[in-house]
C-alpha cells in the first residue's frame, strides 16, 4: 500500500491571514505550501500586461488556454509562482491586480485550469493549499479542512498595515471597500463560491495570534490521524504529521 500524501485544506476571505497561517503549519508538517491565490494574481497579471479586459470571458478563456505559468518549490517549502518563465514576486501584490485577480476568477475556464495545476501539484506529495474553494472543490475529500474568519475590521487593518508596509498609500477606508468587494464578489459567484461547509473545522482568527491558530490545526490533524489509525487498526502505512 501507498503512504496517502497529506494535503490541508484552508479556506476563508481576504485578508484574514491565511498565508501565514499556512506557511507556519506547512513548515511544521514538511510539506511545501501553495498559496492559490497568487495563480490567479498571476493570471490578472499577464491580463493587465496584455492589456486584455480581466471581466472578459472569452479573452481569459484564450489567456489561460495558453498561459506560460509553472509552479516552482524554492527547497525551503515555499512556491513561487512563474509565469513567462519569471517569478511573478511581488508584481501581483498592487490594489490593480488584486481587483483583476478577483474578476478573473469567476470565469470557469480560469478556475478550471488553476484547480488542475494545484491537484496536480498536491498530489505529488502533500501540500498545505490555502484559498477560497480548497475544501469544497479542489480536495474536497481531504479529512483536513479548515475555515478561517475574521472581523472585517481586523482583516482590513491588516491588509492596510501590509500596503503601507510596501510602500503603497491607500487609506484604511479604501481597503476595507476594496475587501468588502471581493468577498462579495467571491462568495456571490456561480462558479465555486467561497462558502464554509460542515466539514470544515471553523476557526474565530480574529482574536488570535498565528502559533496559536496552527497548534489548533495540528492537534487537529493529530486527532484525525489518530481516529483514522484505530479505524484503520494500526494500518503501518498511513502518512503522519511530523512530530516536531
Ligand atoms: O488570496 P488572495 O487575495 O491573494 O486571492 C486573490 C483573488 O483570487 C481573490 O480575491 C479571489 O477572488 C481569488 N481566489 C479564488 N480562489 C482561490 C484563491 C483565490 O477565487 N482558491
Amino acid at each position: 500500500m501507498t503512504k496517502a500524501p497529506v494535503i490541508v485544506a484552508i479556506d476563508g476571505p481576504s485578508g484574514v491571514g491565511k498565508s501565514t497561517v499556512a506557511k507556519q503549519l506547512a513548515k511544521r508538517l514538511r510539506l511545501p505550501m501553495l498559496n492559490t491565490g497568487a495563480m490567479y494574481r498571476a493570471v490578472a497579471l499577464q491580463a493587465l500586461e496584455d492589456g486584455s479586459d480581466p471581466g472578459d470571458r472569452r479573452a481569459m478563456r484564450r489567456l489561460v488556454r495558453e498561459i506560460d505559468l509553472e509552479l516552482r518549490t524554492d527547497g525551503d517549502g515555499g512556491v513561487e509562482v512563474w509565469l513567462r518563465g519569471e517569478p511573478v514576486g511581488q508584481r501581483i501584490r498592487t490594489p490593480e491586480v488584486s481587483r483583476a485577480a478577483s474578476l478573473v476568477s469567476a470565469h470557469p475556464s480560469v478556475r478550471r485550469r488553476m484547480v488542475e495545476l494545484q491537484r496536480v501539484f498536491a498530489r505529488r506529495g502533500g501540500a498545505v493549499l490555502e484559498g477560497r474553494d480548497i475544501g469544497t472543490v479542489v480536495f474536497p475529500d481531504t479529512p483536513f479542512k479548515f475555515f478561517l474568519d475574521a472581523r472585517v475590521e481586523v482583516r482590513a487593518e491588516r491588509r492596510h498595515r501590509e500596503l503601507v508596509a510596501a510602500g503603497r498609500g491607500s487609506t484604511l477606508e479604501e481597503v476595507t471597500k476594496d475587501l468588502e468587494e471581493r468577498d462579495r464578489r467571491d462568495a456571490g459567484r456561480e462558479d465555486s463560491p467561497l462558502v464554509r461547509d460542515e466539514s470544515h473545522f471553523e476557526i474565530d482568527a480574529s482574536d488570535l495570534l498565528p502559533a496559536e491558530i496552527v497548534e489548533r490545526m495540528v492537534g487537529m490533524i493529530r486527532r484525525a490521524q489518530e481516529g483514522d489509525r484505530e479505524d484503520a487498526a494500526g494500518d503501518p502505512e498511513l502518512a503522519e504529521v511530523a512530530d516536531d
